[in-house]
Formats: structure tokens, C-alpha cells, sequence
């Protein structure tokens, strides 16, 4: 890829809060240290660290047609083709920008995962935000994308017992599940699942954030199923408002509702009046320009 476009694509992530770190993996690879390998899977690309055994490389591959599969269940076509970057060393994946996460993707460019997380689940979700951002419309339609959507239906693709049912079961339970209303933006996500990692809150350290959003859209997916999320994102991509596409998928859209009143008044996050377009308020700091995973 030309310089200057590297430059450009570099220069609009930073502007949605892009780490440092994470604007490494846009560089070509070898720059990180990374080698390249046979690719698989529909990928672009599979580049690994010189810690990946031949062992490990044959359980990524074979993770990856389970993830390719899984995001085809939900999404149907798949119209990315990421490219995969596998650290089997956390010095390379702090590297590419990670930390105590377990793995991130940028746009629909780039997935990075970490040692801890080589595997289909891990995969099929990052893989599920890539297409999220290509069929919504990229960088500039990231606000119009509630967070808890984009997750939600990450955790439907994954299929990860850590953000499933008997999760949502436990965190339901214990009433700890945060309304949907408080995880619309980027920070906002962010600052739920920094305040659940709080033993005190939540001792038995329950993927509180992710079970939440996952549980809300699988139930809406059951009624609205492939044609329902592809005619959302179609109406994001065009611009029209999502509480309306949600509710004409044909479900209460009651908790919707309540999470478009609070973005209404959220300061971070410009609102979109009824029958404008949410597009062009990407701000620095805020959007999901990279869909991080925590
Ligand atoms: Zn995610």
C-alpha cells in the first residue's frame, strides 16, 4: 500500500481514538516484527511472530475456518477479508498496541490477537466487527453504530461461553446487568467494562458488559434474524436512524428508545435529530475506529 495512504488511514483511526500502539498493526507487518504464513480462511493475510510453533500455527488455521463459518451464519455473505495478525508472545502483542485485552481489530483492515487467544471465538468476533464497520459505511458512520449493537451481535458470531446465556443468567441474577441506554458510545463501553472489573462490583468477575449486549441482541436476532441485522446496517449505511431500523425489524424497541433519549443528551456524542443524518460527527476520542476487545 502507498505511503500515503497508510498516512491517511493512520491520520483518520488517530482521529477516533486510535492508540498509538494500535496504529502499529497498519504498517506493513514485517515492521512489527511478523512473518508472513500460507493464508487461509478468506483472509488477506496471516502474519505470526517468530514465537508460533508449528503446532500453533496448525490450531490458528483450523480456528480460522471455524471462524469464517461462524460469521457466515450470521452474516450471511462475508464481504471482508481481514488480515490476521497472531502474536504467540505477549511482547508481540503489546507490540501491535494490546494489553490486558485479549484481542482488537482496526476497521476492516486488521485483526490482532493475543497468545491468550488464538482461537475461533476470539477470531469470529473481531471478524464480526470487521464486517460491521465495511457494511455500515467505515470510519464516518462509527457513531451512528450503537456500541452495544456492534458487540452484541460480536458475541452472537462468537459463540464464547464467557458472554453467553449462563452468564447473562448469573449477571441477570445478581442484578448487575447495566441498561442498554449507558452503553451506546465508545466511551461509554469502555467505562462500563472498566467499572465491572471491580471486584467489589462484581466479584465473581462476570463478563457483565459483553453477556448484557450479547443476551439483548440474540433475542432480537431470533425475530429478526440475517434479513433484519442486513436491513439495520443497510439503514445506518444510508443514513437513517437506528432506533427506527431496529424497531421496523419487528421487535420492542423499548430499551432502544431509552438508549436514544440518553444519547440525545450525552455530551459526547452529537445527537441525530429525527430525519437528519448522523453522519459526519465523528469527534477525536470517540467512535469505534477501533473495536477493541477488553
Ligand atoms: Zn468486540
Amino acid at each position: 500500500m502507498r505511503v500515503g495512504l497508510w498516512l491517511a488511514m493512520s491520520w483518520l483511526l488517530m482521529l477516533g481514538g486510535c492508540s498509538v500502539g494500535k496504529w502499529r498493526a497498519l504498517l506493513p507487518p514485517q515492521w512489527s516484527g511478523m512473518r508472513p504464513v500460507a493464508t487461509s480462511a478468506g483472509l488477506s493475510g496471516i502474519f505470526v511472530d517468530a514465537a508460533m510453533t508449528p503446532k500453533q500455527l496448525y490450531a490458528l488455521r483450523v480456528a480460522a475456518i471455524e471462524a469464517r463459518r461462524r460469521v457466515a451464519l450470521v452474516w450471511g455473505d462475508i464481504t471482508t477479508a481481514p488480515t490476521l495478525f497472531a502474536c504467540a508472545s505477549e511482547a508481540c502483542f503489546r507490540r501491535l498496541g494490546g494489553s490486558s485485552n485479549s484481542a482488537h481489530s482496526l476497521g476492516d483492515h486488521r485483526i490482532v490477537l493475543s497468545p491468550r487467544a488464538l482461537d475461533a471465538g476470539t477470531l469470529a468476533h473481531e471478524w464480526s466487527h470487521a464486517e460491521m464497520y465495511r457494511r455500515s459505511g467505515g470510519l464516518l458512520a462509527l457513531p451512528a453504530v450503537p456500541r452495544w449493537f456492534d458487540e452484541g451481535i460480536a458475541v452472537l458470531v462468537s459463540r464464547e461461553p464467557r458472554h453467553g446465556d449462563a452468564v447473562w443468567r448469573k449477571v441477570a441474577a445478581s442484578g448487575l446487568a447495566p441498561p442498554l441506554a449507558s452503553l451506546w458510545s465508545h466511551v461509554q463501553w469502555l467505562d462500563a467494562v472498566r467499572r465491572y472489573r471491580d471486584p467489589l462490583r462484581n466479584p465473581r468477575n462476570l463478563a457483565v458488559v459483553y453477556a448484557t449486549a450479547g443476551h439483548y441482541v440474540a433475542r432480537w436476532y431470533r425475530h429478526a434474524g440475517r434479513a433484519g441485522l442486513l436491513r439495520v446496517v443497510r439503514a445506518i449505511r444510508e443514513g437513517g436512524d437506528f432506533a427506527s431500523a431496529w424497531r421496523a425489524a419487528g421487535l420492542d424497541g423499548a430499551p432502544v428508545r431509552q438508549a436514544a433519549a440518553v444519547r440525545r443528551s450525552c455530551p459526547c456524542v452529537r445527537a441525530a435529530s429525527p430525519g437528519s443524518s448522523p453522519r459526519g460527527s465523528v469527534r477525536p476520542g470517540h467512535g469505534r475506529s477501533v473495536p477493541g476487545r477488553l
